[in-house]
């Protein structure tokens, strides 16, 4: 792709050095007609020397010279200015020869314009002077006089100048062919680099151009293309790392059970000469693991339920003050039982919101089972219900043993635990938490555990109101 770019590039500017060359020579020639043309206006040329020169010098009329901004000195054998009127670039009423002769020989480079006569009869040089306007001086001239030699050389020297020229202006395109097409190529170069590199699977391959041109925005489409790319494979990863964990964890938590029902009603199968009160502890056992493992699939199927693209709630306006109030209510007896204190501070004016009333209810009645399982008798249970920018916000917390903080949003995951032995103690399928934090997402809101520093733990609840 570089070579065929660049091969591109030099042949595009191929054809702008012939045409510059094309250009050259029609310049020159444009040139030689402006001088010609210059060279027949100016006012010099309408006023020459040859027009105006009289054998005596008294009398040339210098007029119009002199009203055309020029003017007329008249030098004679022993190089005295005799006469002048107008324009005096001499400024010496007499010269040297040596001085006479430098005043011939400079008068070239000087912004003025001489034109020198000499009268023989006259004895005198006439010298007419304009200010130059614009000189052009350029003229090819070719004399079939001159010296073989001369010609051959002045060839020499003419096709040289010419083939530098040529050389130069090549070698120009040259190296610009190549700088325009590596401006092109390289960025290109390096766009496909940091493409190959995602192909291979690195996905965290960026293209750093350095540039403010379209480039640099399909730069920054490409890194943003692979940064999400990136996030998409990290997230993928993540959920297949979830999955894998869920399986194992499902497996785990299914087997104790299972593997203890399977223990005892063989037992109760094979062994002879039990009692009816050993039949009974060992059916209970078996009852108790199986309610244990009926509790977790139904968990478990509750939890898959809500993660359906089918899943919905089923969504009423309700007063949510109204309706947080009679779950505490109903949470009442369960406190009391096991020796927990309360404490409900519900706003007392109706705030509307869309709950699914019987979902909504499971988060309370979680968050409710959980503090009562996790932490000891005398435990604070509180409530706390207030309006915070259009949202119902519901704090529920206990003065118990805590969440530890690094847990604060694992916990929300399905089988994690703080204590895996306390959980096999309490019962709890460790799916509790999820269940309301998806009910609470369902319904616009969410479920987080609050690092406010006080003892126990908080989790808030945000329900958006209508
Ligand atoms: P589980 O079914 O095990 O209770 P959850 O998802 O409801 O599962 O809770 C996850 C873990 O969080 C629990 O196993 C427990 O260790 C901890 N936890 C939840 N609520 C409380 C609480 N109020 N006080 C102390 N620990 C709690």
């Amino acid at each position: 792709m570089k070579r065929k770019l660049s091969n591109q590039f030099l042949r595009n500017f191929l054809v702008i050095f012939l045409l510059t060359i094309l250009a050259t020579v029609f310049a020159f020639a444009l040139l030689s007609f402006a001088s010609g043309l210059i060279s027949g206006s100016l006012t010099k040329n309408r006023y020459p020397a040859s027009a105006i020169i009289k054998e005596d010098y008294r009398q040339i009329d210098a007029s119009a010279v002199v009203q055309n901004g020029g003017g007329v000195q008249v030098v004679d054998r022993e190089y005295r200015v005799v006469y002048s009127s107008g324009l005096d670039t001499i400024g010496k009423d007499k010269l040297t020869a040596e001085e006479f002769t430098t005043f011939l020989t400079e008068s070239k480079s000087k912004p003025y314009h001489y034109d020198i006569l000499y009268h023989p009869k006259g004895e005198f040089w006439l010298i007419v002077t304009f200010p130059t306007s614009i000189r052009l001086d350029f003229s090819l001239v070719y004399n079939k006089e001159a010296a073989t030699g001369d010609f051959m050389r002045a060839g020499w020297a003419i096709t040289f100048a010419v083939l530098s020229y040529i050389l130069m202006l090549a070698l120009f395109a040259f190296i610009y062919s190549r700088i325009t097409a590596a401006s092109i190529t390289v960025p290109l170069q390096k766009l496909c680099d940091g493409t190959r590199l995602l192909r291979e699977g690195d996905y965290s391959a960026r293209v750093d151009l350095r540039l403010k041109n379209e480039f640099a925005e399909l730069q920054n489409t490409f890194n943003d293309m692979a940064a999400r790319i990136e996030h998409e494979i990290s997230l993928r990863k993540k959920s297949e790392e979830d999955r894998r964990r869920l399986i194992l964890d499902i497996s785990h938590d299914l087997k104790n059970p299972m593997s203890s029902i399977q223990g005892y009603a063989e037992l109760l199968m094979k062994k002879t000469g039990m009692t009816e009160q050993e039949c009974n502890e060992h059916l209970e056992v078996i009852l108790n693991n199986s309610k244990r493992a009926n509790q977790l699939l139904t968990e478990l199927f509750e939890l898959s339920q809500m993660d359906s693209p089918e899943f919905s709630l089923k969504l009423v306006r309700t007063d949510i003050c109204e309706y947080t109030r009679q779950i505490c209510c109903e949470l009442v007896p369960l406190l009391e039982r096991e020796g927990f204190k309360y404490e409900f501070d519900i706003l007392e004016e109706s705030v509307l919101a869309m709950l699914d009333t019987d979902r909504f209810s499971r988060i309370i009645q979680n968050l409710a089972n959980n503090a009562v399982r996790y932490n000891p008798k005398g435990t604070l249970v509180a409530v706390k219900l207030t309006v915070q920018n259009n949202q119902a916000v519901i704090d529920f917390s206990d003065d118990g043993i805590g969440i530890p903080a690094h847990l604060a949003d694992n916990i929300f995951k399905p089988f994690v635990r703080v204590d895996d032995s306390r959980n096999s103690k309490t019962g709890g399928s460790g799916l509790g938490l999820s269940i309301a934090k998806k009910i609470a997402e369902a319904h616009g809101g969410d479920l987080t555990l609050c690092l406010n520093g006080k003892k126990g733990s908080t989790f808030r609840i945000t329900i958006p109101t209508t």
